[in-house]
């Protein structure tokens, strides 16, 4: 009986150890995928499952047009399989980083090339102000091109295809399921546009006055909404008083109900134009990156675009 449980025990050491050692093996075979804007780390989240970890280079919360990448955020880069970033246009410091990385062990994805991108219309904007051209480095306007690119949904679609290819790339047993995610995030990407088409066709106004950086040019364009925003493409630059005046003046003129305000930041311009006019403070969401909350909830880029849906429905005063 003794010599039994001694046996018992014995074994169940080896069985404890077994796994422990086996552990690190086990989590270094599943590869990494950094993504660098919420948008990808959604889309390849949901296609990678369990077979890849995913991770958002962005800490929550954090503006992404001007974030400077930490010492473990390009540590984290060198170790990952896989690198998505939207593109030159939206994220100039990743090519920053990408400078010191080895090409040979990490796929790099520009997942926007090929996209249908938008020209910056500065006219108008006001965010040429002072100030400005400390930031110039950063500004994606010297692109000439609005780097919001997944605020069209046939841009997601085209950047969902590149992320799956690319993980097949780097996961090719999996290509399969990688393949058939997509074809459903696509699906979804169709819906979602279907119900903006539809929810937007009818409404009071087509004017959507934006108290935050100008995001939300291919959404417009894509439904036929007049955008006008109090700052440029480029987060952090504070509109110039005239700007806010001419908002405000617009609002009235148009006998709009709503205006929108942005995430991650105060919503105090919209709060002005609203206190101005009357007009309800409603939240636009730009999904470039979200709050510690958000990521909490498992919030999706669906969910944001939802409630995107239904703020623009209630403040252009939309029928059905
Ligand atoms: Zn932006």
């Amino acid at each position: 009986m003794l010599k039994k449980t001694m046996l018992l025990v014995v074994a169940m050491a080896l069985l404890a150890g077994c796994p422990a050692s086996e552990k690190p093996a086990a989590k270094a075979a599943r590869p990494m995928v950094v993504t660098t804007l919420f948008p990808l780390y959604d889309f390849a989240r949901s296609m990678a499952g369990d077979r890849m970890e995913v991770v958002l280079l962005l800490p929550p919360g954090v503006e992404p047009h001007h974030f400077d990448p930490r010492p473990e955020d390009i540590a984290r880069i060198q170790q990952a399989a896989l690198f998505v970033h939207t593109g030159a246009f939206m994220e100039p410091w990743a090519e920053r980083v990408l400078a010191g990385t080895d090409r040979g062990k990490v796929l790099v994805l520009a997942a926007a090339d090929g996209v249908s991108l938008m020209n910056i219309e500065e006219k108008g904007q006001g965010s040429r102000g002072k100030g400005h051209e400390e930031h110039k480095e950063h500004d994606h306007g010297e692109h000439g091109v609005d780097p919001h690119v997944w605020l069209d949904f046939d841009n997601d679609r085209i950047m969902v295809e590149r992320i799956a290819a690319a993980l097949s790339q780097v996961d090719p047993a999996g290509a399969q399921v990688y393949r058939q995610r997509a074809a459903a995030l696509v699906k979804r990407l169709d819906d979602l546009d279907r119900r903006y088409r539809e929810g937007l066709a009818s409404c009071s106004s087509r004017m959507v006055i934006h108290g935050g950086h100008n995001a939300f040019g291919y959404l417009g364009r894509r439904y036929n909404l007049t955008y006008r925003a109090a700052a440029g493409v480029s987060a952090e630059v504070e509109p110039a008083p005239r700007r806010l005046a001419e908002l405000v003046k617009l609002v009235r003129s148009t006998k709009s109900k709503a205006v929108f305000s942005e995430e991650l930041v105060s919503p105090r311009i919209a709060q002005v134009i609203s206190r101005e006019t009357g007009a309800t403070v409603l939240k636009l969401h730009g999904a470039h990156n979200v709050a510690k909350d958000e990521l909490t909830r498992g919030v999706t880029f669906f969910d944001l675009m939802d409630e995107n849906l239904k703020n623009l429905r209630t403040g252009l005063v939309c029928a059905n």
